[in-house]
């Protein structure tokens, strides 16, 4: 079906296990972390700095792009790849989660969702049909099938509800998606915190038959015990042969905590988002850099990190920057934070193939359970 979509598993740890998947765009290494590009940019970085970072792949949102600057539009500038200036694999979104996430401004029925935009009120339609035009104009290398992420706490019949029409829905984004060699299309399990609507929902998925397959309605608000209570089974419904994504993951303990369960693709806007608001996340946890104990602090945020943050610059002027409210401090603090999560992932697959995960998740724990070093 996808000639040049593969992926292979090449070493197991328990659950956990690294291979490649291989795109026309290039190889994603797995576990993969994804940073997110909203609005076609990784905000406060140039595509070929996020590459240094050591991402293989990006994640753009259908929802933000069909609204602005247009899914047709940027076709017209060669799709996605072309537009923004990144030649690597791109997955994006199907818009659902966004969509459902605007609340009263959107109309739910069986066809699709109604929904005005966020922007100028504008109307706009997404079905399972549509979602898959918008992300064939964007051309993304990973598609999603459009699903229905029920905002929780449900009652067990909504998510059951909800569950059983994003399968409708994913059986019309696979009609839709047709047969496109080179591209993949990955359905999403829903089912909230249920295991037998789980199952339900991985029986539909794989009848279906996808290139991969997401775990959605996870990461929502219900916390990290009921996401890795879900985790500790879900991956294993699903096929061992095809990709796991887990759907807006996260912080480093939940990346560690779902690989080790056996998930193969993250995403999150965390490490950019907080590089935004002056937060790092380093091995000893995360730091605030508008703390006044940095302003005198001549050290990096982690001496042994080789990001450019690291190398060329004090906590002092991290610290000075972002109350200063300089451009500049967005850019390190985001370019160390996408650096620290791709070097955790780095290491997870290291530890992975030579067997030792075990050891790498207690130094993590470790690492992070001793705090930030001690103030000068
Ligand atoms: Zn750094």
């Amino acid at each position: 079906m996808s000639d040049r979509f593969s992926f292979a598993v090449n070493a197991r740890d328990g659950q956990a296990r690294t291979g490649v998947l291989q795109t026309m765009r290039g190889d994603i290494r797995t576990p993969a972390f994804m940073p997110v590009g909203t609005a076609a940019t990784v905000k406060a970085m140039l595509p070929e700095s996020v590459r240094e970072t050591g991402a293989d792949i990006l994640l753009g949102n259908t929802y933000h792009l069909m609204l602005r600057p247009g899914a047709e539009r940027i076709a017209r500038f060669g799709g996605l790849h072309d537009f923004m200036n990144w030649q690597h694999p791109i997955l994006t979104d199907s818009g659902g989660f966004q969509v459902m996430s605007l609340g009263p401004l959107r109309k739910l029925t069986e066809e699709g969702v109604t929904f005005a935009s966020h922007i100028d009120g504008s109307r706009h339609e997404l079905t399972p049909e549509r979602s898959m035009e918008i992300q064939r104009l964007l051309g993304s290398d990973i598609v999603m099938a459009f699903d229905e992420c029920p905002a929780l706490p449900a009652t067990e019949e909504s998510v059951a509800d909800s569950m059983r029409r994003s399968m409708r829905w994913a059986q019309r984004s696979r009609d839709a998606f047709g047969d496109r060699p080179g591209h993949a299309l990955f359905g999403i399990m829903q089912g909230g915190v249920t295991r037998e609507l789980r199952e339900e929902s991985a029986q539909a998925l794989t009848g279906i038959g996808f290139d991969g397959y997401a775990i959605g309605g996870l990461a929502v608000g219900e916390g990290q015990e009921a996401m890795f209570g879900v985790l500790d089974y879900a991956p294993g419904l699903l096929p061992q042969d095809k990709p796991r994504y887990l759907m807006g993951v996260g912080k480093p303990d939940d990346i560690v905590g779902a690989v080790q369960r056996g998930v193969d693709m993250m995403d999150c806007v965390l490490p950019s988002r907080s590089g935004r608001t002056g937060q790092a996340w380093t091995r000893r946890g995360q730091l605030n850099i508008k703390n006044a104990r940095h302003q005198d602090d001549p050290r990096p945020l982690d001496e042994d990190c080789t990001c450019p943050a690291c190398r060329s610059y004090s906590r002092a002027y991290l610290h000075h920057v972002f109350r200063a409210g300089e451009m500049i401090s967005g850019m390190l603090l985001t370019w160390h934070n996408l650096h620290y999560y791709q070097d955790l992932m780095g290491g997870l697959r290291d530890a992975i193939s030579q067997g030792r995960l075990n050891d790498f998740i207690a130094d993590f724990h470790a690492m992070r359970a001793g705090g930030d070093i001690p103030p000068l």
